[in-house]
């Protein structure tokens, strides 16, 4: 099946009791058994839920792969693929990353004895340079948040294969509709579902998808002994959200498109960053690994400042100032202060995260009102 049918069909069948056509919110903690041990299928819901299961089938076969996984956010999802790891493991992880990830990485598993080396992945060499006898995780963003760098996912997890090194990428950004990193080689994909795969700024909630039967069986293992599960109904409102990921992209990724040419020709705009633009320094790799150019859009102002960023900030009305993204409403962000506040200064100067970057999660709206809101405040 096409992947625009996958998305409203997927993991979803008639609930057997009833005929319900959506699947139930299955709100219960546990199963009653025929027998000890007989039972049909379901246990006790950290372990196993019906509507977590159609979640979690429906988002495996959008990324094209066997086995799904759902957590309590992205950062539990990313937090069990570390649990993979043991003390004295290395991690290499893109430089340009989402914040939460890195202070995971830095904060939480360095104590631990999991060291992580932080690299810019669009040059191989930087990762070959780190990596070692310990190296046992790659861990990808593409693109990047918020520098919307891309990573080749074929040529990376080649490197991580013939080292045998696990490569994960975090596909959040570019979601199965234009990227589906396990038909590219990668052995994990990670998703904080709370953005593009619910769509709705109503949930938050994390996946990851493999292939592999022994890493999906780890990972279960992690999953029901650490517990980081959602609650049946953030499975409902996500399913709900899939239904529509293919028209959601769409529409996003063409209102992207154009806000991104607006900001080009603005005068008070310096480097405007999308990976549709043909001077984006990795085009080209999006134009073969990515089937759209996604709806998130990062730029900076020739009066890179802090107080300029602020003013431009609480200017537009349209566009709210919030974290997050993906959702069907467009977002305004500034990833000094708000979501990548826990990355050190000169560690964001380093790739570029300037003061006065700005970041928009692109949403569904008419895109003329969208571009008069941003005309407005730029003004
Ligand atoms: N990965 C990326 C790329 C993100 O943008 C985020 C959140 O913004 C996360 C992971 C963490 O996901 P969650 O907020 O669902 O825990």
């Amino acid at each position: 099946m096409k992947f625009n049918t996958l998305a409203v069909h997927a993991g979803v069948h008639p609930d057997p009791s009833t005929g319900a056509i959506m699947t139930p919110i299955y709100q219960t903690s546990t199963y009653v058994q025929d027998a000890p041990g007989v039972h049909k299928g379901f246990e006790y819901a950290r372990t196993q839920n019906p509507t977590r299961k159609a979640l979690q089938d429906s988002i495996a076969a959008l990324e094209d792969g066997k086995h799904g996984l759902c957590f309590s956010s992205g950062m539990a999802a990313m937090d069990a693929i570390i649990k993979l790891l043991k003390q004295g493991d290395e991690v290499v992880a893109s430089s340009d990353l989402y914040g939460g990830s890195f202070r995971l990485l830095r904060r939480i598993y360095a104590k631990f004895g999991i060291k992580s080396h932080f690299v810019d992945m669009s040059d191989l060499s930087n990762v070959e340079a780190v990596m070692n006898d310990r190296t046992k995780l790659l861990w990808v963003e593409t693109p990047t948040n918020p520098m919307l760098q891309l990573v080749d996912i074929e040529a990376i997890t080649n490197l991580g294969k013939s080292k045998g090194v696990i490569t994960c990428v975090d596909n959040t950004f570019a979601t199965p509709y234009l990227q589906q990193p396990l038909n590219l080689g990668a052995d994990l994909v990670h998703h904080s579902a709370t953005k593009y795969i619910g769509g709705h700024s109503d949930v938050v909630i994390g996946a990851v998808v493999v292939n592999d039967e022994k890493l999906a069986e780890e990972l279960a293992f992690i999953q029901n002994s650490a517990g980081a599960v959602p609650g049946p109904q953030d499975c409902f409102l996500t399913l709900r959200g899939i239904k529509t990921l293919h028209i959601r992209m769409q529409r996003a990724c063409e209102n992207a498109a154009a806000i991104a040419n607006f900001l080009v020709n603005h005068p008070r705009t310096n480097r405007v960053i999308y990976p549709g633009l043909d001077s984006h320094p990795h085009h080209e790799l999006a134009k073969s690994q990515m089937s759209g150019f996604g709806a998130m859009v990062s730029f900076d102002l020739t009066d890179d400042s802090l107080e300029v960023a602020h003013k431009l900030l609480s200017s537009t009305n349209l566009f709210a100032l919030a974290e997050s993204l993906g959702g069907v409403e467009s977002l305004i962000g500034h990833p000094a202060s708000m979501t990548h506040a826990a990355i050190p200064r000169e560690e964001r100067l380093k790739v570029g995260l300037t003061e006065s970057l700005i970041r928009l999660s692109i949403g569904i709206e008419d895109v003329d009102d969208l571009i008069a809101d941003l005309e407005k405040a730029l003004a």
